[in-house]
Order: C-alpha cells, then sequence, then structure tokens
C-alpha cells in the first residue's frame, strides 16, 4: 500500500498518525465544514471558488479557521505535492475542534484542519454510457431558515438519510424535493432538465447547495449558446424533460435516463448531456491552480 500525508493542523503526518480527538465537536456534533476538491492533471479544479465557498461556510457558522485564504490554498497544494497525486479527490475538513460535552463553541479555543488527498472513487465508467436511474425520496431538503444547505457543514445527516432512502431502492442516486415540493438537488448533487433545448435548474434560494459543478456548468450553457434558466420546477417537469442530469465534484456531470420508473427522452444519455460533459472535461485542467 503507498503511503499517504495527511495534513493535520499545520503538519503534514501518514496516515496512520492522523488522528483527532473523540471530544471533536466535528464528531460529536457535525459542528464544522468542509469541501470536496479535485486535481486534475495536477491542477486544483476551481481552486478559489472551493476555498471561497468554504470561507463562507465558516463565517456563517462562526467558526474562525485562523488561516488566511492563500496558507489554506498552500497547504492544500503541499499535501498534493506530498501525496505526488496529479489526478486526485481532496476532502477539506475545518471543524470547531476540542472541546467538552456540551454544545458551547465557546469551549473549543482551536479549530481541527484536516485535508486528505484520495483517489477517486468514481461512478462506474458504464454509468456514463448508460445514465443512472434515480427516484424522489420522502425526505426532503433541510430548510433554509434551520440548516441553510448553502452551508457546507459536516452534518450530512439530511443526506445520509436521502442516501439510505436511495439504497433502500436500490438506486446510485436520490431526488430531493424542498419543503414546498418543489425539486431541490441529489443527496450529493445539483439537478438540471431540458426542454425543447432549454435547460433548467432550480434556483439555489430553493435551498439546495450552491454547486461548483453547477455553476460551471450554468457558464459552459451559456457560452455555448444555450438558453439556460434558474427557475422553480416540480416532478412533473422532471418527468416530462427531454434529459435530466446531475452535476457534482465527484459525478461531474452524469445523465439519469430513469425518474421514479418514467423514462426520460429515449431513456439514454441525450445529446446536451453529453456536450456540456465533453465541455466540461476538456476544461478542467485549465481552470484551477497549478500544483505541480
Ligand atoms: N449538493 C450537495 C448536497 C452536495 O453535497 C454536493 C457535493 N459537494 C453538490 C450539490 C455538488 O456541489 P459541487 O459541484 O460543488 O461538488
Amino acid at each position: 500500500m503507498e503511503q499517504r500525508w495527511i495534513y493535520l493542523n499545520g503538519e503534514i503526518v501518514k496516515k496512520e498518525d492522523a488522528k483527532i480527538s473523540v471530544f471533536d465537536h466535528g464528531f460529536l456534533y457535525g459542528d464544522g465544514i468542509f469541501e470536496g476538491i479535485r486535481v486534475y492533471n495536477g491542477v486544483i479544479y476551481k481552486c478559489k471558488e472551493h476555498i471561497d465557498r468554504l470561507y463562507d461556510s465558516a463565517k456563517s457558522i462562526m467558526l474562525d479557521i485562523g488561516m488566511t485564504k492563500e496558507e489554506m490554498t498552500e497547504a492544500m497544494a503541499e499535501t498534493i505535492r506530498k501525496n505526488g497525486m496529479r489526478d486526485a479527490y481532496i476532502r477539506l475538513v475545518v471543524s470547531r475542534g476540542t472541546g467538552d460535552l456540551g454544545l458551547d463553541p465557546r469551549k473549543c479555543p482551536k479549530p481541527s484542519t484536516i485535508i486528505i488527498v484520495e483517489k477517486l472513487a468514481l461512478f462506474p465508467k458504464e454509468h456514463y454510457e448508460t445514465g443512472i436511474r434515480i427516484i424522489t425520496v420522502p425526505t426532503r431538503r433541510n430548510v433554509p431558515d434551520a440548516l441553510n444547505p448553502k452551508i457546507k457543514s459536516l452534518n450530512y445527516l439530511n443526506n445520509i438519510l436521502v442516501k439510505l432512502e436511495a439504497n433502500m431502492a436500490g438506486v446510485s442516486e436520490a431526488l430531493m424535493l424542498n419543503a414546498q415540493g418543489y425539486v431541490c438537488e441529489g443527496s450529493g448533487d445539483n439537478i438540471f432538465i431540458i426542454k425543447n433545448k432549454v435547460i433548467y435548474t432550480p434556483p439555489s434560494y430553493l435551498g439546495a447547495l450552491e454547486g461548483i459543478t453547477r455553476n460551471a456548468i450554468i457558464d459552459i450553457a451559456e457560452r455555448l449558446g444555450y438558453k439556460l434558466k434558474e427557475e422553480p420546477f416540480t416532478r412533473h417537469d422532471v418527468y416530462t424533460a427531454d434529459e435530466v442530469f446531475l452535476t457534482g465534484t465527484a459525478a461531474e456531470v452524469i445523465a439519469v435516463y430513469e425518474v421514479d420508473g418514467r423514462v426520460v427522452g429515449d431513456g439514454r444519455p441525450g445529446p446536451v448531456t453529453n456536450e456540456l460533459l465533453e465541455e466540461f472535461r476538456r476544461e478542467v485542467d485549465k481552470d484551477g491552480l497549478q500544483v505541480f
């Protein structure tokens, strides 16, 4: 097994030495934030956007990361170089840190910061050729005035409940509605539909994570001359769409061929989805921070 190196609170240590206290509030309460980031051919894709989102999440939960964005970026670059991986998935986690058993964050004087660099377990290649099946799950997305989905917090139970429901139904992803019944997002991906050559994605005020891949696809679609609308839509619109696809750092762009038993379009990844995926992959190692 290749040696892996983990960034832990200012040091890069061997994987087996990367340990966190059981009193860490990230563990006890999900009190913290994270990012999932890709490295393509030695380039951290959309590095600035991920770092900005991390710091926005931190600000929202009043977590002082105690490092500048530049220091965090350099820590990430250094960890990637130390692992010698030109293509990787990075998990950047900042938790409230070690405290006592109470909730009070004031008892946690120092955040814990972790950077893990791993090979990515992608969706199987055939899923990109065939697309995937999804279902709408009973669990609704957290409402923004309770735990705002724009905060990429360590509290992922909402998404995990959705994943459990997807697992029980034998599908790999699921569709979450918001509390009003509008289409929101997947357990770990944003959603797009295409009807009559117009691309639609839910506006982020409906309560989804503002995905960095989502925003990249919006830019690409507009550059390619597609009409794109950020507006609310319902399950009916998904069932009757010509194409449906999901976006995310891990999934990139993945077609959906069936939703709740309704076949989407002709049951295969559609031409617009394929074009967007191709264009996305063409630019991933040109749009970010070069670390090698
Ligand atoms: N929604 C949720 C709930 C997610 O966890 C993710 C993955 N981070 C996404 C959407 C996609 O976001 P991104 O494109 O930034 O990975």
